[in-house]
């Protein structure tokens, strides 16, 4: 079969806000928050993408989008090549069991008052295995699996620490026998010895069992180490895409350099949003042209005025930079291809 694991095509979601009394006075039209415009992405078996972007950047909303939790306003998602949503969706919905998530917070997903072996046996009741015993069994295999002994079915959530509880909630996603997790910022809440052990338990798992991902996260330092592919979201758009390798030994678009800038390794990574100059727009009222326009230090007239598209700037490898248009402007800056922060007088919203 040549189509990919899970694919999405022009996949859409924009929620209209809520009128303030100045637009009800002034009978302005409601505005429309663009969470995810127009992605393109796809997964292949056995393979990891990573979804990178600020907060605020649409890939919660995105990998919602992905998992089904959330219709979208336009575009597809299909798995194995069949549409999941829409028409002909029927035989998409029966693969929905294929797909499971992690989440950041184990604490959301877990009942407190439940033991993690019964939190686990729920997932395997849904499947339809009805035996007790043959869940009891499966529980046990599905502990040692993420590292735990069997016997620790009979703890409570509350008596593991973050990274624990994180690996019953893998324990708990596999119990489902998908073939792709979308685990979202699964380590960004964990201490970073623990972040490494959570990771190395993903990639095993991915070996034993051929598990596709669809890592999301604000942290390029994550993905450096686990994704084969990478999306590079601003508000809501692909600014950047490509295979890892290719996009951290040489990053396109000014923003992707500059969130490689402020992850120069796993474990010393921080918070994008305060290494990345200046403000991220209000999503509702994104600048014209290149959304990255009021950050960029390469920004040019161009920048104001026309969106870029997505071009192909490598092997496998796109951006939505006028840097990288074909034809290029004729005038470019001068530049090592480096992020560095937009001086003020270039940049009126960048940080002090
Ligand atoms: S299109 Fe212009 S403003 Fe946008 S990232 Fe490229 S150079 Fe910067």
């Amino acid at each position: 079969m040549n189509s990919p694991l899970l694919e999405a095509r022009g996949l859409s979601r924009h929620y209209a806000l809520p009128r303030s009394a100045r637009q009800w006075l002034g009978r302005r039209a409601p505005r429309t928050l663009r969470a995810v415009d127009e992605v393109d992405l796809s997964v292949e078996r056995g393979r990891t993408l990573g979804i990178v972007g600020e907060t605020g950047s649409g890939k919660s909303t995105l990998g919602r989008l992905l998992l089904q939790l959330e219709r979208a306003d336009a575009g597809q998602v299909l798995v194995d090549g069949v549409p999941a949503t829409g028409p002909g969706a029927d035989a998409g919905r029966r693969r929905r069991r294929d797909i499971q998530v992690v989440l950041q917070d184990p604490y959301t997903s877990l009942n407190p008052y439940l033991t993690i072996g019964s939190a686990i046996e729920e997932v395997l009741t849904v499947g339809g295995m009805t035996s007790r015993d043959a869940r009891r069994e499966r529980v046990g295999e599905l502990l040692e699996q993420v590292g735990f002994p069997a016997e620790w079915a009979e703890r409570k959530p509350g008596q593991l620490s973050g990274g624990g509880r994180q690996r019953v909630s893998i324990a708990r996603a596999l119990a489902a026998e998908p073939r792709l997790i979308v685990a979202d910022e699964p380590v960004s809440a964990l201490d970073v010895s623990v972040q490494a052990q959570v990771l190395n338990l993903f990639q095993r798992l991915q070996r034993e069992l051929g598990l596709a991902y669809v890592f999301i996260t604000h942290d390029l330092a994550v993905l450096e180490r686990i994704a084969d592919e990478v999306v590079v979201l601003y508000l809501g758009r692909v600014v950047e895409r490509g295979p890892a390798d290719k996009l951290f030994a040489a990053p396109k678009h000014p923003y992707t350099q500059a969130l490689l800038a402020a992850a120069p390794s796993l474990g010393r990574s921080r918070s994008t949003s305060s290494v990345v100059a200046g403000e991220l727009p209000d999503p509702a009222s994104p600048p014209p042209g290149c959304t990255f326009h009021t950050r960029c230090p390469f920004v040019m007239e161009v920048c104001r005025t026309t969106r870029p598209r997505l071009t192909t700037t490598g092997e496998g490898q796109q951006t939505a930079c006028h840097l990288h248009a074909d034809p290029a402007p004729a005038s470019l800056p001068p530049t090592d291809g480096r992020y560095r922060p937009a001086p003020p007088e270039a940049n009126p919203t960048a940080a002090p």
